[in-house]
């Protein structure tokens, strides 16, 4: 690992990916990896990452995303019906405005058990009616 291509030696994801760090491994396979997050938002929170170093989603090439959100959906399906979820919220941040503290791209797999758990993962529109949404849709497929 340590001379695949995109390594980065200060990056935890990468120790972790290289056998460096120690995690709670449920899946793995040449070019993904899937542990247990360390501090985890409910019962059986996930992460999936790629075993190569990528800042995050938005530079992960295609073939390797499809991989990971395979892993991802395989990992869900697990939580609900192995460890009884009655869903879960497949999450991934880009950036720190996101939240995103580590720098290695990954997919969070979080399972929700409990409608009054407290976990705030929903984004309300607060702004919508001050936004011009057919101006935005263009703006957006210029960049497509
Ligand atoms: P982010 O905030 O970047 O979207 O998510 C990073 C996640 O990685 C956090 O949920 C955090 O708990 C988890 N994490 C950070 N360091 C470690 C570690 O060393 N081992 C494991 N298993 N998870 C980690
Ligand atoms: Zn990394």
């Amino acid at each position: 690992m340590a001379n695949k291509h995109n390594f980065d030696p200060d990056c935890i994801f990468c120790k972790i990916a290289d056998g460096k760090i120690p995690c709670l491994k449920i899946y793995e396979d040449e070019d993904i990896l899937a542990f247990l997050d360390i501090s985890p938002s409910s019962k059986g929170h996930a992460l999936v990452i790629t075993k190569e170093h990528f800042a995050n989603f938005l530079v992960v090439p295609h073939d390797l995303l499809a991989k990971a959100y395979e892993v991802a959906q395989k990992i869900g399906q697990a939580q609900v019906s192995q460890l009884g979820a009655k869903g879960c919220n497949i999450i991934t941040n880009v950036n720190e405005i996101a939240g995103q503290s580590v720098k290695h791209f990954h997919i969070h797999v979080i399972p929700r058990y409990d409608p009054n758990d407290g976990l705030e993962l929903n984004f309300k529109p607060k702004m919508i009616e001050k936004l011009n949404l057919p101006v935005l849709a263009e703006e957006i497929k210029k960049g497509l």
